[in-house]
């Protein structure tokens, strides 16, 4: 019997963003601090913050977290809801369309709660207006009327908090980055925070894994939970068709082969990625946008989803003209660099000698 595997599953892997194979997502989010892996800066922080606004009894200030997708920013300002026992609402930039809609969710808000916005950075202006004095003295003005008898009306608010993420802080404009309190970067994970939390999911989802099959897993997954997990139900399915139920390092090494993610987890968009960098543009510099033109992928996917980690493993550099790729790239590839890099490097080193 052979079954295609990858037919069914094609590119949604590396997708950071929720898809519906990630339906049972809900259900492995941490509840708590104390179960939420790694960030240990972000957690540290918060941890005094919650501590201390608890002990005063009053909500915790606007938080702003930042970072790439799939890393747990959702997750946490969840955990930040159950630390605080508030009610969190959920909600994002772009379905906000009006003022009014932001007002109905602000007005309808208990003293304490909390109110979430994914993808901060995409609110448009003039909701983004009615956030500053709702932010700052807990309070919207709504014009009630038109024309010479319009009357502007302020509306006390219970005090709330505001958690606010984006994968763009650079996006934000300044007057809604000040008015947060405080700001948290979360980072890619280590291959070991991302062991124990595939290894968690594994026992949430009841499938059995060796801690082999854990680490495969995660040194492949990017540094990012959210594909780990996805990476985890994938193998689950080879695991059981071919390998008797359980995740080893074999079956694992087996299932992600097949869906095309080599062992530092690049897919072929990244491979696709590289290679144009050095097919087309001799290693870089080259823009963005035509990088992404060329690869015919979206810009901000290339620059949320697949540069960070790139960047992190030092397969590529931002440079003022554009992205570079690395010798370490050329390497992972099998390819050689091009000749004329090392006759620019020693017309370097002789123009620097004199
Ligand atoms: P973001 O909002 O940054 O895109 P999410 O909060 O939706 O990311 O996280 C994606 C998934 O990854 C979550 O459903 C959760 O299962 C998992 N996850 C994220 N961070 C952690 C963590 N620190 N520990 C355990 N699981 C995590």
């Amino acid at each position: 019997m052979s079954l295609d595997f990858t037919h069914d599953y094609d590119a949604p892997l590396v997708t950071t963003s929720l898809t519906p194979l990630d339906d049972g997502e809900l259900s492995l989010r941490p509840k708590l601090l104390a179960d939420y892996t790694g960030q240990e800066k972000a957690k540290g922080n918060l941890s005094v913050y919650i501590e201390a606004a608890r002990r005063r009894n009053e909500p915790l200030d606007h938080v702003l977290l930042y970072g790439p997708p799939g890393l747990g920013k959702t997750t946490l300002a969840g955990v930040i809801a159950n630390e605080m026992g508030v009610q969190i609402r959920i909600t994002s930039g772009p379905a906000i369309e009006k003022a009014g809609d932001l007002a109905a969710l602000l007005t309808n808000l208990n003293a304490g709660d909390i109110l979430f916005i994914d993808e901060i950075h995409r609110l448009n202006r003039a909701v983004e207006e009615i956030l500053y004095p709702a932010m700052e003295d807990f309070a919207i003005d709504i014009i009630v009327g038109k024309g010479p008898s319009a009357n502007s009306i302020r509306l006390d608010l219970p005090r709330f908090t505001l958690i606010g993420a984006t994968t763009r802080a650079g996006q934000l404009s300044s007057p809604l980055r000040d008015r947060f309190g405080v700001s948290l970067r979360l980072e890619l994970y280590t291959p070991e925070e991302l062991t124990r939390i595939v290894t968690r999911s594994a026992a949430l989802l009841g499938i059995e894994i060796d801690p082999e099959g854990a680490g495969e897993i995660a040194s492949r997954s990017r540094g990012t939970p959210r594909i780990a997990n996805r990476m985890l139900r994938r193998v689950r399915d080879f695991a059981q068709v071919y390998h008797e139920g359980v995740i080893t390092r074999a079956a694992a090494d087996h299932a992600l082969s097949c869906l095309e993610v080599d062992h530092l987890g690049l897919d072929a968009t990244d491979r696709r990625m590289l290679s144009s960098i050095m097919d087309h543009y001799h290693g870089g510099p080259v823009g963005l946008e035509t990088l992404a033109a060329t690869i015919g992928e979206e810009a901000v996917t290339l620059e949320d989803v697949y540069e960070p980690y790139l960047m992190q493993i030092g397969f590529l550099t931002r440079t003022p003209r554009g992205r570079c790729v690395t010798e370490r790239a050329y390497a992972h590839l099998h390819r050689t660099p091009p000749g004329d890099s090392s006759e620019q490097l020693t017309f370097d080193r002789r123009m620097n000698h004199g």
